[in-house]
C-alpha cells in the first residue's frame, strides 16, 4: 500500500503540472528512485497504471531512473557510496554513516502532449 500512496502523490504532481501548462495529455513521466528507498518498482508501476486510469496520465509511460546511495562517514570525514542500508563504510568499515542520497523518490520530468 506504500506504493499506492506514492502513485497517488505522483498523479497529484502530474495533474498540477498539466493544469499549469494547459496540456491535455501526458506522454511520459520520469521518476528518480533512490536505491535505498524501499520502493518496489514493479508494484509502483502497477499502482501508477491503476490510479492514472481515466486521468490525463492514462497510458503514460513511466520511466524509472535509479539513484545510487551515498552516505557521509564520520571517521573518514568523507562522502562514500552506499549499496544497501546497514552496509559498512567501504573505506574504513565503520557503521557510523549518515545517509545523504538514495532514500528519495521524485518526479524528474513530465512530458506532455
Ligand atoms: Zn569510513
Amino acid at each position: 500500500m506504500h506504493e499506492m500512496s506514492l502513485a497517488e502523490g505522483i498523479l497529484q504532481i502530474i495533474e498540477d503540472t498539466v493544469h499549469a501548462n494547459a496540456a491535455a495529455q501526458v506522454r511520459s513521466v520520469l521518476l528518480e528512485i533512490g536505491v535505498l528507498s524501499h520502493v518496489e518498482v514493479q508494484a509502483l508501476r502497477f499502482c501508477f497504471d491503476a490510479v492514472t486510469r481515466s486521468t490525463v496520465a492514462d497510458g503514460a509511460r513511466l520511466d524509472v531512473r535509479a539513484v545510487p546511495g551515498r552516505a557521509w562517514c564520520m571517521p573518514c570525514g568523507a562522502s562514500v557510496p552506499l549499496q544497501r542500508l546497514g552496509d559498512a563504510c567501504p573505506q574504513c568499515g565503520s557503521y557510523q554513516l549518515q545517509v545523504t542520497a538514495g532514500e528519495e523518490m521524485k518526479v524528474k520530468e513530465i512530458e506532455v502532449a
